[in-house]
């Protein structure tokens, strides 16, 4: 597998490129059923336009998927989301799978944190969302009052708020990892609620962070887990 670089990308871990990364899930699902016509994949990510060469890549190796998104790539689409996509997986025998891909973002093309965009002068910030939920915290919102009119940055601080506690806020790679990690949290919890006895789901949580390296992206793959009839596998992550 190739292993994409750039300055300062150690902050974040290592990375494969985003093709070797599907290919991978591709091989590494199909011993359990997991195929592109017989699993409906879903995208957690940012709504940044950046990431939709990653959901490209996603489609290409898993076909359209049913998306996620939300501000920094925390899924928010509650179990009535996550209902209505169960309701488009192919039926395989009765058996429905779906194949989820939460990968928040960074850049790191001009310093750790920042991307260049066409037409635009100088850098922005990737992931911009990340960047203000972490000002907020530091100048100590609490998150627990929501804004009707500002909901999904609303929502980003209290999670983070929440899994922080009294704890310093940490910098924006490590606040990105975060927003993995309340992502995964979440997502586990309504696919465990899926299944019925009427209806079998398997599922399979795959997550990381995309990294925007200059005029290319890559990603790291943090976890990867699978679900058949219940009974839970970690998958080994590629070598
Ligand atoms: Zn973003």
């Amino acid at each position: 597998m190739s292993a994409p670089s750039g300055p300062g990308t150690d902050a974040v871990g290592a990375l494969v490129s985003v093709p070797s990364l599907l290919d991978w899930t591709r091989d590494a699902l199909a011993p359990y059923g997991f195929h592109e016509h017989t699993a409906l994949p879903l995208v957690s990510v940012c709504r940044d336009e950046l990431m939709f060469g990653f959901v490209d890549a996603v489609t290409a190796h898993w076909g359209h998927a049913f998306d996620l998104s939300s501000l920094a790539g925390l899924p928010l689409m509650g179990r009535t989301g996550l209902a209505a996509a169960l309701g488009h997986a192919p039926d395989d025998d009765g058996r429905h799978r779906l194949v989820v891909f939460a990968f928040p973002h960074i850049g790191a093309d001009g310093g750790i944190g920042a991307v260049h965009r066409p037409g635009v002068p100088g850098t922005t910030a990737a992931c911009g969302a990340v960047a203000v939920a972490r000002t907020a915290l530091v100048s100590g919102v609490s998150g627990v009052v929501l804004d009707p009119h500002d909901i999904e940055a609303s929502l980003l601080v209290q999670r983070l708020r929440r899994v922080l506690g009294g704890a310093d806020v940490p910098d924006l790679p490590a606040a990105t990892e975060l927003v993995r990690r309340v992502a995964v949290e979440e997502l586990a919890l309504l696919l465990a609620d899926l299944s019925t006895p009427d209806l079998v789901v398997d599922w399979a949580l795959v997550s990381g962070v995309v990294v925007h390296l200059h005029d290319v992206d890559a990603v790291t793959l943090s976890a990867a887990t699978v679900v058949v009839d219940g009974a839970s596998t970690e998958l080994a992550p590629p070598t």
